[in-house]
């Protein structure tokens, strides 16, 4: 597991999935759950933020405007979500880049301007099926060269408040995951790279694992040396196995 300066943490995407039931079961579900030396936070569809936050656990949104307010409707503001008690903001999910032509560049501009309002953002990177059968070699060019959009937008204090998710495309809702020893190299690459910034900032990263994370894999990922948690789709659904994941992130 992650060293002394890198507290654990699981994020659990809800996606387009979830309804006021499941916000009050998991209300109910992990304020009574001990979490102790774990960041666990929930990440519903936007419109459920303000009744998750009766949760005692962080909250934080899929997505958020890289504008700061007027003319762009069904959009929302890094304020809004800051209004509402969101300390988190996933940015860049491959669903989002897949669905909505965001690019590493658009990307590094939210990541921004969620730490310009001292939110935390989740960047999401990872290959392609494609991309990771092409190789080793291919599979680093790639993530090489969407954190690199990511490490010219953002100073070294920057990149000290936000949070990496490595989340192969190819394992994300496919029941594939990454083996522990694929997720260790790609975690170890990207802290590597990140060191060409700041060897500080890279080694205090919290880089966390996506793509298929169920209770039964948990543990042997987040106990890779640089794998500090993981982000949660599918399992982040139900209650017992979130809190099952979330226990398996303690150190
Ligand atoms: C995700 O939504 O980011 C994700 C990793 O999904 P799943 O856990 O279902 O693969």
């Amino acid at each position: 597991m992650t060293t002394m300066n890198r507290k654990p943490l699981v994020a659990g995407n809800w996606k387009m999935n979830g309804n006021k039931a499941l916000v009050a079961e998991f209300i109910n579900a992990l304020n009574a759950d001990d979490a102790n030396g774990v960041d666990v936070v929930v990440c519903p569809p936007a419109i459920y933020l303000s009744a998750l936050s009766a949760g005692r656990f962080a909250i934080g949104a899929q997505d958020v405007s890289a504008l700061d307010q007027g003319a762009h409707t069904g959009d929302i503001s890094v304020d809004m979500l800051s209004e509402v008690g969101c300390k988190y903001v996933i940015v860049g999910h491959s669903e989002r880049r897949e669905d909505h032509g965001e690019t590493s560049d658009s990307v590094a501009e939210k990541a921004e301007k969620v730490v310009s309002a001292g939110l935390t953002p989740i960047v999401c990177v990872g290959e392609p099926l494609e991309v990771r059968e092409a190789g080793d070699q291919a599979v680093q060019g790639f993530i090489r060269e969407q954190l690199s959009a990511l490490t010219s937008k953002l100073s070294a204090s920057e990149l000290n408040q936000s949070v990496i998710a490595y989340e192969p495309i190819w394992a994300i809702g496919t029941g594939k995951t990454a083996s522990p020893e694929q997720a260790q190299d790609v975690h170890a690459f990207i802290r590597g790279e990140l060191s060409e910034t700041d060897a500080e900032v890279a080694s205090g990263m919290r880089i966390l694992y996506g793509g298929s994370v169920k209770p039964a894999n948990a543990q042997e990922l987040f106990s890779q040396p640089d794998v500090d948690g993981g982000l949660i789709g599918g399992a982040s659904l139900k209650t017992d196995d979130f809190i099952a994941i979330c226990q398996s992130a303690k150190i």
